[in-house]
């Protein structure tokens, strides 16, 4: 799992003294570790003010062990609630597994002994999980 690299997420990193290489890593593995978040896609793209929500946790909580009371600001709750989670895969928007696709393009033939090409043909991704198309 990881963090959306989005604009909350550079307001912790702003907020937050902590090395910023340790901030992704506490908070992903701390709400692992409670079970507010599953290596599951059903995770993936949600926020954590969401995943709290599901699970019936406390948000400063949450903010509290991952980050330290230290840490906590107005400014800085409000970011790590709308932080998103994604998963380790391609998807920009949750992180999902992705496949390649393919419009279907016109087959032709110059005459009956020769390869088939394809004219039209366009690659394009879909994400397994979301279904947003790119
Ligand atoms: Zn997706």
């Amino acid at each position: 799992m990881k963090i959306k690299k989005d604009k909350n997420y550079e307001i912790l990193e702003t907020e937050v003294l902590t090395f910023k290489s340790l901030i992704e890593k506490n908070i992903i593995e701390h709400l692992l570790n409670v079970g507010v978040l599953d290596e599951d896609e059903a995770c993936f793209g949600i926020t954590v003010k969401q995943a709290a929500f599901d699970y019936d946790a406390n948000i400063d909580e949450l903010f509290f062990k991952s980050l330290g009371h230290s840490n906590y600001t107005t400014k800085a709750i409000e970011a790590f609630k709308n932080l998103v989670v994604l998963g380790e895969n391609d998807c920009p928007e949750c992180g999902g597994v992705v496949e390649d696709l393919y419009s279907c393009g016109k087959v032709y033939r110059h005459d009956y002994d020769s390869e088939p090409y394809v004219d039209g043909q366009v690659e394009y991704k879909r994400c397994t999980n979301c279904k947003l198309e790119f």
